[in-house]
Order: structure tokens, then C-alpha cells, then sequence
């Protein structure tokens, strides 16, 4: 069985996007294939987080996760921390990573405009960090956006180079992958771009019904079309995206009938849609909320998912070790 890997850095709560975007797949994944879910708490120092925020956030991914519907019986949900066998490997990759290289990474590029106060040795190493990660459980497939694509490279570079320096065939190129083929973007509702945590514009799975009204119909829109079957602009597109995604589609029909025939009004399609999505996230929400205080059981899960994934990860090390020259 093929093995799958995903990261995320604990930085908040989960929204739609990450939901359509990431976690239904891996719902999915994990009864195809062999899968390693991990929170990358230690990628998540290159911002200098508070200590609470890290225990906070990891604790609402997990919690996130297993109410999304992610088995921790099927697929190995751990932090990234806990599993300390992907530093030595980090280490090992480092000794063969160069400077030039690092630097040229577009994502540490742009940290160096973005946090020009804060450029550590962290961030230029991100990419040999996210291959050690990957190549651990020497997993075959990972599931990233667009945005990842160049550690992606990097990480197949480092598996290569490491076969190549030891004359072994050892680790497998990690492939990229859209399950169903499929990238979906979610929009947000400030009218454009993708949803995203940063953006401001984002509906949280654990958003109330309350909450979910008021972003809904602050959303973005225009004065309605004025011509039978004209293009939607981007605003009005996105609500109809999110509608499509949480909606019956009889009802996606009806409100796109009424945008074609300029009958639409914005106010009662916001109202559906805050509706449709309440009822979307209402189980979830309720799942969360009753998981995210249970700290034994989030501890538990924690546990397990660490054993497997050390095991996992000691397997690797220990071939690892033998083919580098250290005695085992
Ligand atoms: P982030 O929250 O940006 O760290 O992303 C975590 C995961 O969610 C990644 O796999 C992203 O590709 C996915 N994701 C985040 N925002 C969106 C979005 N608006 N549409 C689709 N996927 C998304």
C-alpha cells in the first residue's frame, strides 16, 4: 500500500477552505492508503510562537481533525515533535544541503521581505526540515497546493542526492499529489482570492450559526447583473462557489436561474447560503465542542499516533544510520 504524508503548522482554527481544500481528501485518503497526518509544531518555531499558542493550536488541529472525521485507528494523526527521529534525519540532509540553493527557495525569499527582523537559520532550512518529515516514512504521495511545489522539489533533490553520495537506491522521489485530481480553491467573501486564515475572510468550522450569518451576508456583492446570462464577477462567483460546495444542487440551480434572469437577490441567497452552511458545520462544530476539552482522549490519540509514526520513523533511521557509516 502506498503511504501518504500531510503536514499543517498548528496557527488556528481550521475554515472551509482547509476542509474542501485538504482534510475531506484525507477522510478519503485514509481508507486507500497508508497515512501519516502530522502538526508541525516545530516548523511552526520559525515565527516564535507563545508557548500557549503552540499547546492551543495543536490541540484544536487534532481535536479539528478527528471531528472532520480523520480515524485514528486508520491513518497515524501525530505531532511532529513527538516523533524526535525526523531531527537526525533533518540533520543528515542538512550536511548536504547548500546555502545557495536554501537562498534561492522562493518561500524563504519572500520571508526575507516579509520578516526582515527575523531571518534564522530555521527558515532557510524549512525545505530540508520538510524533506525529513517527508522522507521519514519515505512516503510516496503528498497531497500541497501550488505553493508548495519547490520544497516538493527540494525534497526529491535531497532523496536523490542522499542515494547518489551512498551509491543506494533507498529513498523513493515523494510525488505530488491532488487526490481526485482535483485542486479545489475556496473562495473567501471579502469578493476576492482564496479563504485563508491570514486573509481575514475565512468561515472556521467551529464558527457558530450566529457567526456564520454575520460573515455571510457581509460578503461582497454588486448591484445585481443587468443582462439575462452574464458573466459573474468574481464577488458574486465566489458566493455561488461556496454554494456549490455546501448547497443542494436544486438549490444552486434556482439561485443561478434567478442570477440569469436578473432576478437575483443577494440578500435571500446570503441567507441560504449562511443556512446551508450552518447545517454543514452544525455535526462538525458539535463534534469539535465535544472533543476539544476531552485532554485524555486528545492525549491518546497523541500517543498513538506518535508509536506508530516513531516506528515508522526508527525503521528509516535505522537503515539510515547503516548506510551513513554509524555503528548500530
Ligand atoms: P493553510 O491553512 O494555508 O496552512 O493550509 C492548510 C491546507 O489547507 C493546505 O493543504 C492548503 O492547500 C489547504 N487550503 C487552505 N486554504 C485553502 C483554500 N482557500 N482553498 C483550498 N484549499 C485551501
Amino acid at each position: 500500500m502506498e503511504t501518504v504524508l500531510s503536514g499543517i503548522r498548528p496557527t488556528g482554527n481550521l475554515h472551509l477552505g482547509n476542509y474542501f481544500g485538504a482534510v475531506k481528501s484525507f477522510v478519503k485518503m485514509q481508507d486507500e492508503f497508508n497515512c501519516f497526518f502530522f502538526i508541525a509544531d516545530w516548523h511552526s518555531l520559525t515565527t516564535h510562537p507563545h508557548p500557549e499558542n503552540i499547546r492551543r493550536s495543536t490541540r484544536t488541529i487534532l481535536a479539528e481533525y478527528l471531528a472532520c472525521g480523520i480515524d485514528p485507528e486508520k491513518a497515524a494523526i501525530y505531532v511532529q515533535s513527538d516523533v524526535k527521529q525526523v531531527l537526525e534525519l533533518y540533520l543528515y540532509f542538512n550536511m548536504n544541503a547548500y546555502l545557495g540553493e536554501l537562498e534561492r527557495v522562493t518561500s524563504f525569499k519572500e520571508k526575507v521581505r516579509k520578516q526582515p527582523d527575523n531571518i534564522n537559520a530555521g527558515l532557510l532550512t524549512y525545505p530540508t526540515l520538510m524533506a525529513a518529515d517527508i522522507l521519514i516514512h519515505r512516503a510516496d504521495k503528498v497531497p500541497v497546493g501550488k505553493d508548495q511545489e519547490q520544497n516538493m522539489e527540494m525534497a526529491r533533490l535531497f532523496a536523490r542526492r542522499f542515494n547518489r553520495i551512498y551509491e543506494v537506491d533507498y529513498f523513493k522521489e515523494p510525488e505530488s499529489f491532488h487526490f481526485n485530481h482535483i485542486a479545489v480553491k475556496v473562495p473567501g467573501l471579502d469578493g476576492s482570492g482564496k479563504m485563508g486564515k491570514s486573509e481575514g475572510n475565512a468561515i472556521y468550522l467551529v464558527d457558530d450559526e450566529a457567526t456564520i450569518r454575520k460573515k455571510v451576508m457581509h460578503a461582497v456583492t454588486d448591484s445585481g447583473p443587468t443582462e439575462p446570462n452574464q458573466q459573474k464577477p468574481e464577488p458574486i462567483q465566489n458566493l455561488f462557489t461556496l454554494m456549490a460546495l455546501v448547497s443542494e444542487p436544486d438549490t444552486y440551480n434556482f439561485f443561478n436561474d434567478k442570477y440569469n434572469a436578473c432576478e437575483i437577490r443577494y440578500g435571500d441567497m446570503k441567507k441560504q447560503l449562511a443556512a446551508d452552511i450552518n447545517s454543514f458545520c452544525a455535526p462538525i462544530r458539535e463534534k469539535i465542542l465535544a472533543i476539544q476539552d476531552d485532554e485524555d482522549y486528545l492525549a491518546r490519540v497523541a500517543r498513538l499516533g506518535a508509536e506508530k509514526a516513531s516506528a515508522s520513523a526508527e525503521k528509516t533511521l535505522r537503515e539510515v544510520r547503516q548506510i551513513i557509516g554509524f555503528r548500530v
